[in-house]
């Protein structure tokens, strides 16, 4: 491919400081404005996940204003100083701090380290990459940190909370692939039909699922995919079975965890730590892999819907608001 021309300037969603308020308005900017990174981008597609709710909405994630959220990009490489990447790769860039602490993709451009970049799956394309995005590729890790602990189908069921959401439907998708017998709990039980298709077993309407009243609960579940913390994460933790483990990803219900070390001492439950953010890139690599194999774009269909970046500042309180289904892929040029 011969060196493309590169555009003087680039449009962006950017959150500013408006006297006491913050607020998301569209800027265009000159190319020099792009943070700095060996790598300029074009970027094609991002997606819209809990993070970025609170990015649009002015929720206090950004780190510095004016910013451009958008944590997950997907596009191809305009040039590569670090001669990683030759112009026209096509490249995914999620988590490593984008569209928190620095410009992310919700613009038609971004600079970005080329050790960040992981290369797009080939044949699958930048709107698959962004349907799986951060919350698919958290869910990935989830389920590898519990096969790697040991948990396998025969040890029993498999909850997943916030089962409606991004991390969550794709948890589902993922582990009813690798043979697991998986129960989704989730406060929106209309969402029943969804769930089921997704490769859900049975559905547990989230006021329903055992909060902790003991430190060691009847042991119920061979593994726990966890979005939400608080009550529904101590109780699900606390009915693990004996050498089950729990894949600790997110906050949805708020950053609590009041719980004992009884089932980590006594049933040898292991608490896993999920973070999408700064994974090492051999398991980034790993994962991405194996989304590819696991989650082709035909099995993602259901899950996925496509806006435009214009409709993003309307989206993000409703993903706040646990309003949005599955998975959002964010068309930046519209
Ligand atoms: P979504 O908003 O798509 O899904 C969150 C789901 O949580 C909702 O759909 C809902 O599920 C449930 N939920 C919402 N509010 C509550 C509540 N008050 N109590 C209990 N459940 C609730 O977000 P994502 O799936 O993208 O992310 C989920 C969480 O994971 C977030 O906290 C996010 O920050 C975190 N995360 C962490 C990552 C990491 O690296 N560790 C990476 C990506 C996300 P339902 O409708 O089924 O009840």
């Amino acid at each position: 491919m011969t060196t493309p021309t590169l555009p003087d300037t680039y449009r962006a969603l950017r959150v500013i400081q408006d006297g006491d308020e913050r607020r998301a308005e569209f800027q265009t900017l000159p190319l020099s404005e792009l943070p700095d990174g060996e790598v300029l981008i074009e970027v094609s597609h991002s997606s819209l996940n809990y993070k970025d709710g609170l990015a649009v909405t002015g929720k206090g994630i950004l780190r510095q204003l004016p910013m451009t959220p958008g944590i997950d990009l997907a596009g191809i490489v305009l040039e590569d100083r670090s001669g990683t990447y030759v112009p026209g790769d096509a490249v995914i860039l999620t988590g490593w701090g984008i569209g928190e602490q620095q410009d992310g993709g919700y613009a038609t451009h971004a600079r970005a380290k080329a050790d960040w970049l992981v290369r797009q799956p080939a044949g699958l394309g930048a709107s698959w990459a962004m349907s799986v995005g951060t919350a698919g590729f958290t869910a990935m890790l989830a389920v590898m940190a519990l096969e790697d602990a040991g948990v396998r189908p025969k040890h029993g069921d498999v909850l997943v909370t916030g089962a409606a959401g991004g991390v969550g439907s794709t948890a589902i998708a993922l582990l009813a692939h690798a043979g697991f017998t998986v129960t989704a709990s989730t406060g929106r039980t209309e969402e029943e039909a969804y769930l089921r298709e997704l490769g859900a077993t049975n559905i547990i309407p989230r006021d329903e699922l055992p909060s902790m009243t003991r430190p060691l609960e009847k042991e119920r579940w061979g593994g726990v995919v966890d979005t939400v913390a608080g009550e529904t994460l101590a109780g699900a933790y606390a009915s693990t079975r004996t050498h089950g483990a729990v894949a600790v990803c997110g906050i949805a219900s708020g950053i609590g965890l009041k719980t004992t070390v009884f089932p980590l001492i006594l049933r040898g439950v292991s608490l896993l730590g999920i973070d999408s953010v700064t994974c090492p890139q051999p398991r980034r690599e790993a994962a991405w892999k194996r989304l590819a194999l696991d989650l082709p774009a035909s099995r993602l269909a259901s899950v996925t819907q496509t806006r435009g970046l214009s409709e993003v500042t309307e989206l993000a309180p409703q993903i706040l608001a646990g309003q949005v289904r599955g998975r959002t892929v964010i068309d930046v040029n519209a």
